[in-house]
């Protein structure tokens, strides 16, 4: 029985747990999914092991500290620095990044997409920034504080804070900060997000399984939007495949954990 987690402070919210369950136990194969509450992101890898976990998924705030902790880390994760999965591959930690073709996946159903703005400057943020920028589209960053611009503003993106932004158009907007997570906090000013909604096409929120008050201010202005639900899925099927070495259908673990979004 190998058995798998999710890490993350909050982490009682995650669904995770249940959409990697209903896959194992429809596709009858042997493991368990469980939730770990990390407080302290250097206790990552020492807790990992501890559990004898043989993987596992990393949420807010410890996916930069996940990349620091392993001892490889593979593919797109390598170029952003920042680890959602985690594969214990003969006791050794390797780390993998499955949000950004996770969230292109969701947002596949939103037309000729060339400008977003995304809000906050995390783990999350910085995954869809370069996945976009690799789509050749134009990326602009808005974040409360500027301490964490500086990645962005070197990758080519239009970085500003709430005090410096001038508004523009954008195909896209998407909230990749935790505000609305476990508040009723929008992501930015309220003035500001109207000023920008007003000159947007599509709006996402990588939060899912609630309408958050940034979503709710989108479907007062009309606008279409989506939550987190579908990234959920796409980073999802792509973290099972790694957790069963590719052992199972794509089609079937995707079937599974859609089934697992009614419960
Ligand atoms: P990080 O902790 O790495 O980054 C959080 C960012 O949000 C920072 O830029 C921070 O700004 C900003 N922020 C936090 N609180 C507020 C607030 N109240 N108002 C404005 N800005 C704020 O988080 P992650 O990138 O790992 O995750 C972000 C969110 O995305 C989480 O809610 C997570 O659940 C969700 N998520 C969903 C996924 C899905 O599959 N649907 C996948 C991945 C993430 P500052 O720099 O000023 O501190």
């Amino acid at each position: 029985m190998q058995l798998f987690s999710i890490f993350g402070n909050p982490v009682a919210h995650s669904r995770s747990p249940l959409m990697h369950n209903s896959v194992f136990k429809h596709l009858n194969y042997k493991a368990c999914y469980t939730r770990t509450l990390l407080k302290d992101s250097t206790k990552l890898k020492e807790t990992f092991f501890n559990l004898k976990l043989s993987g596992a998924n990393v949420t807010v705030p410890h996916k930069e500290a996940a990349y620091e902790a392993c001892d490889e880390v593979r593919g797109f994760a390598k170029k952003i620095g920042v680890v959602n999965t985690l594969i214990n591959e003969n006791g050794k930690l390797i780390g993998y990044n499955t949000d950004a073709d996770g969230f292109l996946y969701a947002i596949s159903e939103f037309k000729n997409i060339q400008k977003v703005l995304i809000i906050g400057a995390g783990g999350t943020a910085k995954a869809l920034a370069i996945r976009f920028l690799e789509e050749k589209v134009d990326v602009s960053i808005l974040n409360r504080s500027s301490k964490r611009l500086e990645y962005f503003k070197e990758s080519a993106c239009h970085t500003s804070t709430w005090e410096s932004f001038e508004v523009a158009s954008y195909d896209l907007v998407i909230n990749t900060t935790s505000a609305g997570l476990e508040d009723d906090s929008l992501p930015a000013p309220k003035e500001l997000l109207e000023s920008i909604f007003a000159h947007t096409r599509y709006i996402a929120d990588a939060i899912y399984g609630k309408v958050t008050p940034f979503l709710q201010l989108a479907k007062e202005k009309n606008i279409i939007y989506k939550d987190g639900a579908d990234m959920l899925l796409g980073q999802g099927v792509l973290a099972n495949e790694l957790f069963t070495s590719n052992r199972l259908n794509k089609d079937d673990i995707k079937k599974y954990m859609q089934k697992s979004f009614a419960l």
